[in-house]
């Protein structure tokens, strides 16, 4: 790896295999990736080559550069499709279908223009119809622009199937830098969760001798650093500091092809933002976007290390097994099956920690104590315009500790929340309020 970590070339990590100390040889597909004002004039270089290109984006991110794109494509472009939807556009079966419908044998590229599910939506049917895809990102809103895995919701559920990044990611600071406050926050937000990711990537290493790459763990820390010192740049739509936040989320994403899981980019506070996401979905009720969620979810990891932190020794109280059969009836309603599927193929349930936790309670203290307080996070927030109390406001108590206790299982994957679990479901004074 190479220390140019402060100027993000991110081109340095594209298309080249990287020998590195954790004894992998990392490699990320993607081949261009340009951030700068104008960007859009990069277009015609990137697409070279390709004569039927599929555009795709929904009303707002047509509105935004769709006509500009078009215009500069001219006679390469095969056929657009806008997504029309009266509420948020979700990456379903029905928008699948849309986009794959659009699809001909002559197509040779799916250009998407848009950010979040736009950029799953393409990437999931050009993988599916093995077509190359490239992005034209118009928010700075999330890191999974250069991720592999594409976020679905099939039958209700979030899915996350890993196909293929895409083979170009354009973003003109122009543009992002004109997305909606909340987008630009929701992307601040991504990033400000990183703080927990890691952290769990670092108590998976010592509880369950996960994979770990310390280059790849001190480069996304020190991104996130940075995004962090340049909060109140970034409100206020400053052009270097937007460029660093679009940059730093197109990066995180390509560690995550590097290293072959989301382990550098999503853990706990992750688990806790799709509970929010499906809970809302099967309840009808709104949710923050994605970043946000994130951002507030990172506030309550971070009080949930604190206080295993502060325990002398673990005393271990599970709930009992019906109990928890209970809270997912209750919770997850007509998904609930799934998720008891979801977790008895898993295992984790059955797998006993406690001893592991007690051998190690020391080291698994360190870990947890190396990471920003709740109140530090708080100011991160704070510092970008985020309204602490709206997350409540969203939500209310009894949710944000379901999905605290719950949300995990909606993920086969090891973080902080099993611990906390196995430590406190059991006591009375913390569980839900019953309904
Ligand atoms: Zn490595
Ligand atoms: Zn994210």
């Amino acid at each position: 790896m190479n220390d140019k970590k402060a100027e993000l070339d991110i081109s340095s990590f594209c298309s080249r295999e990287i020998p590195c100390s954790c004894g992998r040889r990392h490699f990320c597909p993607i081949r261009e990736v340009v951030v700068e004002k104008g960007a859009l004039s990069s277009l015609p270089a990137l697409t070279a080559g390709f004569g039927h290109i599929l555009l795709a984006a929904d009303t707002n991110t047509w509105a935004v550069c769709g006509e500009a794109v078009s215009a500069i494509l001219g006679s390469s472009v095969q056929a657009k499709l806008v997504f029309s939807r009266k509420g948020q556009l979700v990456p379903d079966e029905r928008a699948v279908d849309e986009l794959e419908s659009m699809v001909t044998a002559d197509t040779d590229l799916i250009l998407g223009i848009g950010s979040g599910v736009i950029n799953d939506l393409c990437k999931y049917v050009s993988w599916k119809r093995g077509l190359d895809c490239g992005i034209v990102a118009t928010a700075p809103s999330m890191d999974g622009y250069a991720s592999s895995g594409a976020a679905m919701i099939v039958g209700g559920m979030k899915v996350t199937y890993t196909t293929h990044p895409p083979r170009f990611i354009l973003a003109d600071v122009d543009i992002v830098k004109n997305a909606p406050l909340d987008m630009i926050r929701a992307g601040y937000g991504d990033i400000i969760g990183k703080y927990s990711s890691l952290n769990d990537w670092r108590l998976s290493r010592l509880m369950r001798g996960e994979y770990f790459c310390p280059e790849i763990h001190d480069l996304v820390f020190e991104v996130t650093n940075n995004v962090r010192d340049l909060a109140e740049r970034i409100a206020e739509r400053d052009d270097e500091a937007i460029a660093y936040l679009t940059k730093a989320l197109i990066l995180i994403g390509i560690t995550l092809s590097l290293v072959g899981s989301t382990r550098p980019g999503s853990g706990s506070e992750h688990h806790l933002s799709h509970f929010f996401e499906i809970t809302s979905l099967l309840e009808d009720k709104p949710h923050f976007c994605h970043g946000i969620d994130v951002a507030y979810a990172a506030v309550v990891t971070a009080e949930l290390r604190e206080r295993i932190a502060a325990l002398k020794e673990p005393e271990f109280c599970p709930e009992p097994e019906t109990d928890r059969v209970a809270a997912w009836q209750r919770i997850y309603g007509r998904i609930a099956g799934e998720v008891r599927d979801l977790q008895a193929k898993a295992g984790s349930y059955l797998r006993d920690m406690t001893d592991a936790y007690r051998e190690n309670w020391d080291d698994v203290k360190a870990i947890l104590a190396d990471c920003p307080t709740a109140d530090a996070c708080r100011t991160m927030l704070t510092r970008a315009g985020y309204p602490l109390d709206a997350f409540e406001e969203m939500y209310g108590r009894q949710k944000i500790r379901d999905a605290v206790f719950y949300g995990k299982d909606l993920k086969d994957r090891y973080s902080v929340l099993w611990l906390y679990y196995e430590l406190f479901s059991g006591r009375k004074d913390e569980r839900q309020e019953e309904v």
